[in-house]
Order: structure tokens, then C-alpha cells, then sequence
């Protein structure tokens, strides 16, 4: 159980960073939910969650892509016991046609973010006597896609941090390492999928196996729960000396 630890989850206002911090909650932990609005639903989403597992749960805004907000979400949230470093986009345009302002942002959402609040967190982690850190990462940070550089650099980067985060608090009871998830069926590839049966006059069911999870050899998503089910393993005792590792969930994505 993760009673009394509080877990902070950046980009946790939907899809994956959402699932995760659900399973983190569920597990006891305290949570902090992030993202770049300041809604109504987003605090309301931090109230549900806390009713619905009896676990303190807050919003706070900040925008990953600054990284003066990147820290001062960690130093809002007071304790920091669990980071999970999940808000990232996703842009796609051949390398020559890559737009300079998108390629920035890419790097600066979905790697730097993770950079600026491990540098937060670590004093906290340290000073507690112990921490998780686990980044998302992505099929994508082992192999690559064409016209996606600057996401396929940023999660290859994501997954270099991870390791020398992991080697530079190999001696203390803190553990650092990556998720690489293959296609996970978030609302934002839900939304994907009418529109590509117009574009291919395909069914649902062809437009997931044959367009979507072309290579995902297990034809199916994964799910959010399954990665919050993950990031709860690494955050558990049995996975105390499993640190500057990817842990893939991918249908065999990266086995192929
Ligand atoms: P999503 O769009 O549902 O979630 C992204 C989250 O990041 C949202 O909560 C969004 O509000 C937040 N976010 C975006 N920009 C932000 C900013 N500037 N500051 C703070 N928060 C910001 O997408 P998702 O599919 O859940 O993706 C979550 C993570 O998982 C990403 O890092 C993504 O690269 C990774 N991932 C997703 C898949 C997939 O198939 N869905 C596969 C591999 C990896």
C-alpha cells in the first residue's frame, strides 16, 4: 500500500497520466493532478478521484513546456514521494517541414518538464528517505517512426535521463525508470478512429488491427489501467532494486 506517500502526476488530466494516478490512488496514495487549465472539471476531477478513494487529491496548475512551473509544481505539492513525469505531445510532419515552434515544444513538454521537477523532487525524495521516480516514455523511446523526430528524440531522451537519474541515486532507497507503452486507447486515439474509417472506408474493427496497431503484434491496446497497474508495481517493495530500466507495455511492439 502507498498510504502516506503522495504521488504527484504531471499531464494527469486525461488518458494515461489520468489512469495512472487513479491506480496510484487506489493503492492509497495521495495525489496531485496537473495540467496547463485551471477548470472547473479539473478541480472537479480532484475531488471525485479523492471521494471515490478516500485519499487526499489536489489540482495544481502548471504548464510543463516553462520550466520555472515545472518546479514550482513540485514545491506546491509540499511532499513528492512519487513522481510520475507523463505530459507530452505529439506532432508529425516530415524533418524538413518540422516546424521549429512545435519541435520546441515537443522537447520541452515530454523531456525537459521531466528534467526540471526530478531536480525538484530529488531534495524531497532525499530528505524522506525514499522516492519513485517513473517517467511515460513510449515505444518510441526504444525504436523509431518516420515524421515523428521530435517526439521519437524527446522520449529516446526521456529514457537517458532515466538512467542517469537511476545511477545517481543508485545508493539510496530511490528508484527511477521508464514505462514504454505502445498504443493505448486514450480518448485522444478514441477521437482518431472515425475519422480514419471515413478517410479508408474502413470498419472499426480493420482501422484499429490494420491501420492503428499495424504494430502492436497482440492487435489489442493497452490500457490506462494496465500502466497505472505498472507504475504501482514499480512503486512497490518487490520492485525496490529494478531502477534505470524500461519496462515495455506493448503488445510486442519492440519485440519485433
Ligand atoms: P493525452 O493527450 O490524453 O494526455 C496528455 C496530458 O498531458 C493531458 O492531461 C494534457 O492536459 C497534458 N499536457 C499537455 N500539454 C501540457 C503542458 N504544457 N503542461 C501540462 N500538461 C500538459 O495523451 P496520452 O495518450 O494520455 O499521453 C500521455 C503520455 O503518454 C504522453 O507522454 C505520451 O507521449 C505517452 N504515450 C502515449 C501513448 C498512446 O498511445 N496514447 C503511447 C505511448 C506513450
Amino acid at each position: 500500500t502507498l498510504k502516506g506517500k503522495t504521488a504527484v502526476v504531471t499531464g494527469s488530466n486525461s488518458g494515461i497520466g489520468l489512469g495512472v494516478a487513479r491506480e496510484l490512488a487506489k493503492a492509497g496514495a495521495d495525489v496531485v493532478l496537473n495540467s496547463f487549465t485551471d477548470t472547473a472539471e479539473d478541480h472537479k476531477l480532484a475531488a471525485d478521484m479523492s471521494a471515490e478513494f478516500g485519499v487526499t487529491v489536489r489540482y495544481i496548475k502548471a504548464d510543463m513546456s516553462k520550466p520555472d512551473e515545472c518546479r514550482a509544481l513540485i514545491e506546491q505539492a509540499e511532499s513528492c514521494d512519487i513522481l510520475v513525469n507523463n505530459a507530452g505531445i505529439q506532432f508529425v510532419k516530415g524533418i524538413d517541414e518540422f516546424p521549429t515552434e512545435k519541435w520546441d515544444a515537443i522537447i520541452a513538454i515530454n523531456l525537459s518538464s521531466a528534467f526540471h521537477t526530478t531536480a525538484a523532487a530529488l531534495p524531497k525524495m532525499r530528505a524522506a528517505g525514499w522516492g519513485r521516480i517513473v517517467n511515460i516514455a513510449s515505444a518510441h523511446g526504444l525504436t523509431a517512426s518516420p515524421f515523428k523526430s521530435a517526439y521519437v528524440a524527446a522520449k529516446h531522451g526521456v529514457v537517458g535521463l532515466t538512467k542517469v537519474t537511476a545511477l545517481e541515486t543508485a545508493q539510496e532507497p530511490i528508484t527511477c525508470n521508464a514505462i514504454c507503452p505502445g498504443y493505448v486507447l486514450t480518448p485522444l486515439v478514441e477521437a482518431q478512429i472515425p475519422d480514419t474509417m471515413e478517410k479508408y472506408n474502413m470498419s472499426r474493427e480493420d482501422v484499429i488491427k490494420n491501420v492503428m496497431l499495424e504494430r502492436q503484434p497482440s492487435k489489442e491496446f493497452a490500457t490506462v489501467e494496465e500502466l497505472g497497474g505498472t507504475a504501482v508495481f514499480l512503486c512497490s517493495d518487490a520492485a525496490k532494486q529494478i531502477t534505470g530500466t524500461t519496462i515495455s507495455v506493448d503488445g510486442g511492439w519492440t519485440a519485433l
